[in-house]
């Protein structure tokens, strides 16, 4: 009698030990509604500024999302899953963005991300695109829109910095010029490129209620910040956080930024 009621117990403790552990994880996976959404800028062999991320980070960031189960999805799907929860996201979901149009978009990140197979929606101002000799061109563009993998969005049409501007204008200039960097933008992406825009990236993540109201009437209808957290469908879609990602997110600290974003929907 007493021994059989041991194997109960230790039977019970077993039972209770598997569902404090295994299915924990699950549950935490399935609820937490945080994606984080990394947004890079330029690429290269050594780090020339803050901004650059050297090929090989890059490329070990890359391994390490694929080794630890994280799937890439567009800047796209993340969206249409918030708008109709009919479009179910992969688990452990991340979305990849650079902001900028720089050349080394073309000649470092996009061989990785091929290789990978791996969406990334890139915000460009069209002003430098094929001008500016950092910037990509329009030929390089179009060839990565049409590998399938690449998205191209608006990041205003010069990168102005809104507070300037604000300072220097009359209120109805300020409002106009506003309207134009949105709206030229969008126009000229959409005539080389055929994409139907409708992202903005915040030039220096500089917004307000003011700016996002006149993005809504632009056009927008999701915009992205610099904050540091991961997104969720309860966030302002006009002001959605993004992480930015610098050379010296390795190892530890790029773990860090990703399973931070993992968390129970309170
Ligand atoms: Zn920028």
């Amino acid at each position: 009698m007493r021994r059989s009621l041991q194997a109960i117990l230790t039977t019970l403790i077993a039972l209770i030990t598997v569902l404090l552990t295994a299915p924990s994880r699950g549950v935490a996976f399935q609820e937490r509604d945080g994606v984080p959404i990394l947004v890079y800028h330029r690429f290269g062999a050594s780090v020339t500024d803050a901004m650059t991320v050297t090929t090989g980070v890059f490329e070990q960031q890359l391994a390490w999302l694929r080794a630890h189960g994280y799937q890439i999805i567009s800047l796209h799907a993340l969206l249409e899953s918030w708008r109709d929860p009919a479009n179910v996201l992969p688990s452990r979901p991340v979305v990849i963005t650079a902001d900028d149009g720089h050349k080394s978009v073309y000649t470092e990140m996009l061989p990785l991300i091929r290789r990978y197979h791996f969406p990334v929606t890139l915000f460009i101002y069209p002003s430098a695109i094929s001008n500016a000799s950092y910037a990509l061109t329009w030929d390089q563009l179009a060839e990565m829109v049409r590998t399938g993998l690449v998205d191209v969005q608006s990041h205003t049409y010069w990168h102005p910095n809104f507070h300037h501007e604000r300072a220097r204008l009359s209120p109805a200039a300020y409002r106009a010029f506003v309207m134009w960097q949105l709206t030229r933008s969008k126009e000229v992406i959409s005539q080389h490129l055929g994409i139907n825009v409708e992202m903005l990236a915040w030039p220096f993540g500089i917004h307000d209620s003011e700016l996002e109201q006149w993005a809504a009437a632009a056009g927008y209808s999701a915009a992205f910040t610099l904050e540091r957290r991961a997104a969720s469908r309860n966030d302002n879609p006009l002001a959605l956080p993004r992480f930015l990602i610098t050379d010296r997110d390795r190892g530890a600290r790029f773990a860090t930024i990703i399973e931070g974003s993992e968390h129970r929907e309170k």
